[in-house]
């Protein structure tokens, strides 16, 4: 405290206005508009986002503050791509001579090839913007960046207009997607409704001695 002031729910306030500010805005409401973002991370997270939300924990909104405030600095150009009455959109970070799609993504460590969520989300910009090229920029907390050049695919495309035709039906009808396990589970908030998760409590204190006792039959 200072004074009489909570310093401390000062600074979160002003944290959630500003998370709020930068976030990429999408009309939760509208089941026929699915950001590519959705579309290419797990439907059944996109699902709970939309229907039944958590609020992030204060670690994963500073995390997500330093890859939105990237954006937001950058241009954060929108575009969308319309099949049908189903309208994919996107947000691209910038795009360079009238050409190549820039995404960038801020990681704890710079990965060796790119993570497939990432590629299918640039591809996505490359067909809103009916670009052929693109580059992903991974960039970690020193500023040591990754590069990867990214070439328009319609096989990869004809996956995220699916998984997004997927999310969009669910969505109109109730029906929570199915799970969906990757690395991102380890830290989605959403982890307790996917999986069952209970503590195994051992008798002596030492698991594997309980196990390996019982199969020796001591
Ligand atoms: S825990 Fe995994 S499957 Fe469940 S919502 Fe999160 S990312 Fe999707």
């Amino acid at each position: 405290m200072l004074g009489d002031r909570n310093l401390r729910g000062m600074i979160e306030k002003a944290f959630d206005r500003l998370y709020d500010d930068l976030s990429i805005k999408i009309d939760k409401t509208n089941n026929d508009r699915i950001h590519a973002l959705e579309a290419s991370l797990c439907t059944r997270l996109a699902y709970y986002e939309r229907r039944d939300s958590i609020a992030p924990d204060n670690n994963s909104k500073i995390s997500i503050l330093l890859g939105n405030g990237l954006r937001h600095a950058l241009s954060n150009i929108k575009g969308e791509y319309r099949v049908d009455n189903l309208t994919l959109e996107v947000n691209a970070d910038m795009i360079i001579a009238d050409e190549f799609v820039v995404r960038f993504e801020v990681v704890s460590q710079l990965p060796e090839i790119p993570h497939p969520r990432h590629l299918l989300y640039l591809n996505a910009c490359l067909f809103a913007f009916n670009k052929n090229d693109g580059f992903l920029i991974y960039m970690d907390a020193e500023g040591k960046t990754a590069e990867f050049s990214v070439t328009k695919n319609n096989r990869m495309f004809e996956e995220t207009i699916r998984r997004a035709r997927v999310l969009s039906a669910l969505l109109k009808e109730n029906k929570v997607p199915i799970v969906e396990p990757s690395d991102l589970c380890l830290r989605c908030k959403y982890y307790e409704r996917c999986f069952a998760r209970e503590k195994i409590k051992s008798s002596s204190g030492d698991i594997l001695a309980d196990i390996f006792g019982k199969l020796s039959g001591k």
